[in-house]
């Protein structure tokens, strides 16, 4: 049986092409169901009932399925079936009470950073903007309170820009970009795609390190984009933007905190004008840095590299430890949990 296509996800310019001859008005009032969440087209009760049984035989609303919900002090980890696979959705919240979903753009990824377990997997494909927004849809069942959406879940977003693209015009339709943030591996393309075309959301870079020898061993992305480059490409990013840029520095116990890195995240910011999040890297089973097993920093380490950054005139934010009870936490995401909650919210395994 061949599958009725998928409405949500879909930008409503397209949308009102594909629902034509219907006016548009019509096609502004599904776009506004489905970006509410809603998956039934009988519940879309401000349209006449034949043709809610009409939309019914021809489209979808849902090209996924939760499967799995995990929580840990708050948080939340949805695991959602696509085609050829699971992605997996957090729900963040911080100090204040504030809650960030953290999305998936890929199933998989291929780029490979050491300290990520994403990383391990490979690429399997790009999900589409419908399995994108999707996710976004599941998590507010839960919580429809979501205050800021960032892109640093499941693959690097920047090599998937066309369908990051139209769910981002879905999204902000109910978002302020001002709450988005797309956070990238340092694709010098995809940023400069973003700052000629934008959208204009917020831009998060995953620097790790200034040192390009060792971040080059760290994240092989560097070799072909490398930092003068991501650099300049910052420096337009946000000339064109006038946002604040994150980089993002995941700190690895004995390898990247130290003065040395200070220094070289001071010349790389210089002109910039940036926050340094620093992102204590949660213990991953199995993965390794040349050899030898990676480790969680010590929190005397955070603190000195966050000093040693400070003296040099950098903003810096620590992430609190967030979501490893549920595996996820940054770079977790893909392994297996401690704890299963099924969707009802069941304990169900302890593994
Ligand atoms: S950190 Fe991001 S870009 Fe790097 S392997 Fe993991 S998911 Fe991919």
């Amino acid at each position: 049986m061949t599958q009725k296509p998928s409405l949500s996800g879909v930008p409503l310019r397209e949308l009102e092409i594909v629902l034509s001859p219907l006016p548009r008005y019509r096609a502004g009032q599904v776009f506004a169901w489905i970006n509410s969440g809603l998956d039934s087209f009988q519940e879309m009760n401000n349209l006449p009932f034949a043709l809610r049984r009409e939309l019914d035989g021809r489209f979808s609303l849902r090209k996924t399925t939760l499967v799995k919900k995990f929580e840990d002090e708050g948080n939340l980890k949805l695991q959602i079936a696509v085609s050829g696979g699971m992605v997996e959705a957090v729900i963040l919240v911080d100090r204040a009470g504030r809650r960030t979903a953290c999305l998936s753009t890929q199933l998989g990824c291929a780029m490979g950073c050491v300290f990520c377990r994403t990383g391990l997997m490979g690429l399997v494909r790009n999900l589409d903007s419908a399995e994108i927004t999707e996710q976004f849809y599941h998590i507010r069942k839960f919580y429809p309170d979501i205050a800021n959406i960032v892109f640093m879940g499941m693959g690097e977003p920047l090599l998937n820009l066309y369908e990051l693209r139209r769910a981002l015009e879905v999204l902000c339709r109910t978002m302020s970009p001002r709450r988005i943030t797309v956070s990238t591996c340092g694709l010098v393309d995809g940023i400069e795609g973003l700052a000629s075309e934008g959208p204009s959301v917020r831009l998060a870079v995953s620097i790790t390190t200034a040192r390009e020898e060792l971040r080059r061993r760290l994240m092989p992305v560097s070799a072909a984009n490398p930092l003068p480059r991501l650099k300049e490409a910052l420096l337009r990013h946000q000339a064109q933007q006038r946002r604040r840029i994150t980089l993002e520095a995941v700190l690895l116990g004995g390898i990247n905190g130290g003065a040395e890195d200070a220094a070289a995240m001071s010349a790389f910011a210089e002109g910039l004008d940036v926050v340094v999040n620093l992102i204590p890297w949660n213990r991953v089973e199995g993965l390794r840095f040349e050899g030898r097993p990676l480790k969680e920093p010590e929190a005397a380490e955070i603190e000195r590299f966050r000093s040693g950054l400070e003296r040099l005139g950098l903003k810096t934010v620590i992430r609190r430890k967030k979501g490893r009870g549920i595996s996820g936490a940054c770079g977790q995401l893909g392994s297996t949990v401690d704890k299963d909650f099924d969707v009802n919210g069941t304990d169900t395994v302890a593994r």
